[in-house]
């Protein structure tokens, strides 16, 4: 890019957030999606667990899960190619040092049944008896086919006229006309509203703007891949989550994905696994279960990125003109992002969105910060 180019809004980032808004807002404004990678989706969105658990986060995120969850099973699904969910049990297990986390859990959750050992037992069955104290099963999660989803929004943006300018970090940004002038090293852009969708970066990019940083936290989570045991077929078995946030286990693809659930606080960065925190998690999954590690396939981290009360942003900035936020998506931003793209669209054109979403829109405003 080395040309100037002007467009009613500009969006930095084209992550599941960039592409999801960028899909709603193209057919009625001119839309440029900036990216700092050659490929879109490289961070986060590139590096999820990929599972829709409605019984998950804060009341705000248990909200735009369930309204996520209507788009992905019933209209919006028709525009991609394929389903984005495919069925996919949660297992929530503990062991005596965290039964009370599980029935935690069972009170503030819908649709989560306790089960009895036996039942845990045949659908997980490298779980250790032993290790075992109670168990819950949600029945209705799923998995997210994260790149379908990512690529049909791309492409939907494409269609209605968006330009995704890859390679293209956003280095300065000033106010010109009472527009924005955002400057990456090939070229220019000039824009009336900018979209904040840089995931780990958000706050950088609030200071580059003029904004006040939110405190907007990135924290690592890693995940290892395992070859599946011995004389198991893992297909069907449910995402296994220790009630003590400790580990995960999820199969995919014949393997077993295991996290250790880490959530360590970090700079944004391209993120990398830090082996001992890996090691440490692999062994308290190994606690759990009858099958030993014996080998690390390949492994990744990335970064999810909270606000201090670890509920998602999206408004526009009190101080900043034309600045729209929409970052902090968390451990969620994959199945909360259809709900998350509808309303932020609609506040960026300006819409009225329905009475019944002020008390959410209240709760995603940069405005709550004070
Ligand atoms: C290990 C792991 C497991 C997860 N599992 C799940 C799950 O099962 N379900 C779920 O719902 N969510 C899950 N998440 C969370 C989900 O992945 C994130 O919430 C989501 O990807 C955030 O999307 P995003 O578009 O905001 O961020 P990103 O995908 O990180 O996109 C932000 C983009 O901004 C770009 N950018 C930053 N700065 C600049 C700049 N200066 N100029 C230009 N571009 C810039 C970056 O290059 C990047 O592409 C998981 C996350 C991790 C790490």
């Amino acid at each position: 890019m080395t040309e100037r180019i002007d467009c009613d809004v500009a969006i930095i980032g084209a992550g599941i957030a960039g592409a999801g808004i960028a899909a709603h807002l193209a057919d009625a404004a001119g839309v440029v999606v900036l990216d700092q990678e050659k490929r879109a989706g490289h961070h986060s969105t590139g590096r999820s667990a990929a599972v829709f658990i409605q019984n998950y986060g804060n009341a705000t995120i248990r909200g735009l899960s369930r309204e996520s969850g209507r788009f992905f099973r019933e209209g919006g699904a028709r525009d991609f190619a394929v389903p984005l969910l495919s069925p996919r049990r949660i297992l929530f297990v503990c062991d005596a040092a965290t039964r009370a986390a599980l029935d935690g859990l069972l009170a503030q959750s819908e649709g989560l049944r306790e089960i009895g050992a036996r039942e845990a037992l045949q659908a997980m069955p490298i779980l250790d008896p032993g290790w075992l104290a109670g168990a819950a099963i949600e029945e209705d999660a799923s998995d997210i086919d994260v790149d379908a989803m990512h690529q049909g929004w791309l492409r939907r943006a494409r269609e209605g006229g968006a330009r995704l300018i890859l390679d293209a970090p956003v280095e300065r940004a000033s106010r010109e006309g009472g527009r924005w002038r955002i400057e990456t090293p090939n070229g220019l852009v000039s824009s009336r509203i900018v979209v904040n969708a840089a995931g780990a970066w958000a706050d950088e990019i609030a200071a580059l703007f003029g904004a006040r940083r939110l405190g907007l936290q990135p924290m690592r989570r890693s995940m290892a891949v395992l070859p599946a045991p011995e004389g198991h077929v893992t297909r069907d078995w449910p995402l296994t989550a220790d009630a003590g946030d400790r580990w995960y286990v999820k199969p995919e693809a014949g393997r077993l994905l295991v996290s250790p659930a880490d959530e360590d606080p970090v700079e944004p960065h391209d993120a990398y696994v830090d082996d001992m925190v890996l090691a440490e998690g692999l062994h308290r999954f190994e606690q759990a279960v009858t099958m030993e590690v014996t080998r690390v396939e390949s492994s990744w981290a990335g970064l999810r990125t909270f606000a201090p009360d670890r509920t998602p942003v999206a408004g526009f900035d009190g101080s900043a003109e034309g600045f729209f936020w929409l970052a902090g998506q968390g451990g969620y931003g994959m199945q909360t992002a259809p709900a998350m793209s509808a309303l932020a669209a609609a506040l960026v054109e300006g819409r009225t969105p329905p009475a019944a979403t002020e008390s959410l829109i209240a709760a995603l405003s940069p405005a709550r910060f004070g």
